[in-house]
C-alpha cells in the first residue's frame, strides 16, 4: 500500500494506513485515543462546526484539550454558561495525543524540589498531583462516564545501576514527609512487576493512574453542553484586544466581546499569544500502540498494570491499554518536519520497545503518532493572568491530570473561590526564544550525551 501523508501539517486526521513499520505492518498515523473514542464523538465533531458564533459571553476560553475544557466544565458546574473556540476538534492537541498516565509527583524529583522549595512547600506542591489524580476520578464517577480511569500506580524504573539510590532515596522521602508510602523496588522485586530484564530496579509509588484520555475529554465536553455550555470547533483566534473590563477577541469567523478570557492553547499557543509561547518549550514527543497482545502476554508485560517511565534523560514511558496493547512513548526525535506524523520516531520507538521487551519483536505496531509537550523552563506549571485574561501551561510532562485540575483552579479564580498554587511563581520568557524553537534540537543533544555517559 501507498504511504499517504497529509500536506497539512496541523491536520491529525489522516484516514489512509502506510507501511513502513520495520514489521511491515500497516500503522494507523493517528492517536489510538482519537481512533477509538465513541461515535458520539465525530457526531458531536460536524455539529459543533456548524453552531454560530455569539456576539457576546461571559466567559470565552481558547482551546479545547484539557486546561480548556476542565476550566469550561468547571465554570459550568459553577452556573456559568462557557464558550470555548477551538481551532480544530476537541482533544486536537496534546490532550488527545498523550500517554493517557496520570503519574504522581512534580515533572522534577521531591528531592530536588525540597531543595529548591524546602521541605514544607515541595510537599505541598507534589499534594496537588495527587488531589489532580483524584480529580479525574471524581469527574468520571460524577459523570457517570467509563473513562478506563485505574488506579493502577505508577512505576519508575532505573535504567542504570547507579540510579538506584536516587530512587531508594526518592521512596523514603515521599515516606517521610507526604501522607503516601512509595515503595522502592530491588532487582528481584521489579522481576515480579515487568516481562523486562534492562532495568535495574525502580519504584512503585500505588496513587499513579491511567485512563482514556479522549473518553475523559468527551466526558468534560458533554458535561459542559449538558449544562448550557458551547464548544465551537474549526474556529481560530486571530487577535484580542482589551474593551472595557473585557476583550474583543477576533477570530476567523468573526468578533466575540468575553467579560472573561482563558487562553487554553497549550505548546500550540501562536500569535496572538505569543506572550505564552514564549515561555513553553514545545518538545516533540511519540507514542506507538501495538496491535492486541491478548491477555496472556500483556500479563507478563506488566501483571499489575502499571503505568511506566524510565531514569533516562531522554525517557521512555508506556502502559498497557484496556484491549491489551502496548502503549510505548519517548521524546524519540526533538523536532521533526511533521510532528503528528514522524515515521523515522516510530521506528525508533519500535526499536527501544524490541529492545526492552524482546518478546514483542513480531508483535505488530498498529498505531504511531506524536504531539507538542508544552515544557517549562523549571519545569513547573505557570498560571494567572497576563494583560487581563488567563492562562496555565508549563506541565512538562504531567498534563493528564494537572491540566484538569488547573482547569478547577482558573474556573475557581474566575468565579471568586480559590488561591492558584503556581501564580507566585517567576515567569520569564525563555532567554533567545522569540517564535521558532531553535534550542529544542540542540537541547536534545545535551541529553542524548548525557544519556550516554550515565551508569
Ligand atoms: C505524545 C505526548 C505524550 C504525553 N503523555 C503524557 C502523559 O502520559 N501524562 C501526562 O500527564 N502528560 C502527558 N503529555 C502532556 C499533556 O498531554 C499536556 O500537558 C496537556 O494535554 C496539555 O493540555 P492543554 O489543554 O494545555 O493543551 P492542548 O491539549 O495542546 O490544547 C491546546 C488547544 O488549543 C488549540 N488552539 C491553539 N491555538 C488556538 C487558536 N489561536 N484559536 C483556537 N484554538 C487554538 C489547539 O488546537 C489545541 O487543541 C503528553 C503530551 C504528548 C504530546
Amino acid at each position: 500500500m501507498t504511504a499517504t501523508i497529509s500536506s497539512a501539517p496541523d491536520s491529525l486526521w489522516v484516514p489512509e494506513l502506510n507501511a513502513f513499520s520495520p514489521t511491515k505492518a500497516n500503522m494507523k498515523q493517528i492517536s489510538y485515543w482519537l481512533d477509538t473514542a465513541s461515535h458520539s464523538f465525530a457526531q458531536a465533531d460536524s455539529e459543533r462546526t456548524e453552531l454560530s458564533l455569539p456576539g457576546a459571553v461571559e466567559a470565552l476560553v481558547v482551546g479545547a484539550g484539557l486546561t480548556g475544557l476542565s476550566t469550561a466544565y468547571h465554570l459550568a458546574l459553577a452556573g456559568v454558561r462557557p464558550v470555548v473556540l477551538e481551532a480544530h476538534h476537541v482533544g486536537w492537541g496534546a490532550s488527545g495525543r498523550n500517554g493517557g498516565m496520570a503519574t504522581t509527583g512534580l515533572s522534577i524529583s521531591l528531592q530536588a524540589a525540597v531543595k529548591r522549595f524546602g521541605e514544607q512547600r515541595a510537599a505541598q506542591l507534589r499534594q496537588f498531583y495527587n488531589d489532580a489524580i483524584d480529580l479525574l476520578e471524581i469527574i468520571s464517577e460524577a459523570e457517570g462516564a467509563d473513562t478506563e480511569f485505574r488506579r493502577a500506580g505508577l512505576m519508575n524504573l532505573a535504567a542504570r545501576r547507579g540510579h538506584l539510590d536516587h530512587y531508594q532515596r526518592e521512596a523514603e522521602l515521599i515516606g517521610a514527609l507526604t501522607p503516601y508510602e512509595a515503595r522502592f523496588l530491588d532487582r528481584e522485586g521489579i522481576a515480579e512487576e515487568i516481562g523486562s530484564s534492562a532495568y535495574f530496579g525502580g519504584m512503585i509509588d500505588p496513587a499513579g493512574a491511567s485512563l482514556h484520555p479522549v473518553k475523559f475529554l468527551q466526558t468534560l465536553a458533554r458535561g459542559i453542553e449538558r449544562r448550557g455550555g458551547v464548544i465551537l470547533e474549526g474556529v481560530r483566534v486571530e487577535g484580542i484586544e482589551q474593551q472595557g473590563a473585557g476583550h474583543a477577541v477576533r477570530t476567523d469567523r468573526g468578533t466575540i466581546v468575553a467579560d472573561q478570557l482563558v487562553v487554553a492553547t497549550g505548546a500550540h499557543s501562536r500569535r496572538p499569544f505569543g506572550w505564552l509561547q514564549r515561555r513553553i518549550a514545545p518538545v516533540g514527543s511519540f507514542v506507538i500502540v501495538t496491535e492486541q497482545l491478548g491477555a496472556d502476554v500483556a500479563n507478563a508485560l506488566l501483571p499489575n498494570r502499571r503505568v511506566c517511565s524510565d531514569s533516562k534523560e531522554l525517557l521512555n514511558y508506556f502502559r498497557l491499554t484496556e484491549d491489551d496493547r502496548l502503549a510505548f512513548g519517548g521524546r524519540a526525535r526533538f523536532m521533526s518536519k511533521d510532528i503528528a506524523y514522524d515515521r523515522k520516531s516510530a521506528e525508533i520507538l519500535q526499536q527501544q520497545m524490541i529492545g526492552l521487551f524482546p518478546q514483542l519483536g513480531g508483535a505488530r505496531v498498529e498505531y504511531g503518532w506524536g504531539g507538542l509537550v508544552d515544557i517549562s523552563m523549571d519545569r513547573m506549571v505557570h498560571s494567572g493572568t497576563h494583560d487581563g485574561w488567563w492562562f496555565s501551561e508549563g506541565y512538562s510532562g504531567h498534563g493528564v491530570q494537572m491540566a484538569t485540575y488547573m482547569g478547577k483552579v482558573l474556573a475557581g479564580n474566575i468565579t471568586g473561590n480559590t488561591d492558584n498554587p503556581w501564580q507566585d511563581l517567576p515567569n520569564p520568557p525563555i532567554p533567545g526564544h522569540l517564535g521558532w524553537p531553535w534550542f529544542v534540537p540542540v537541547a536534545g543533544l545535551y541529553y542524548v550525551a548525557r544519556d550516554a555517559i550515565s551508569k
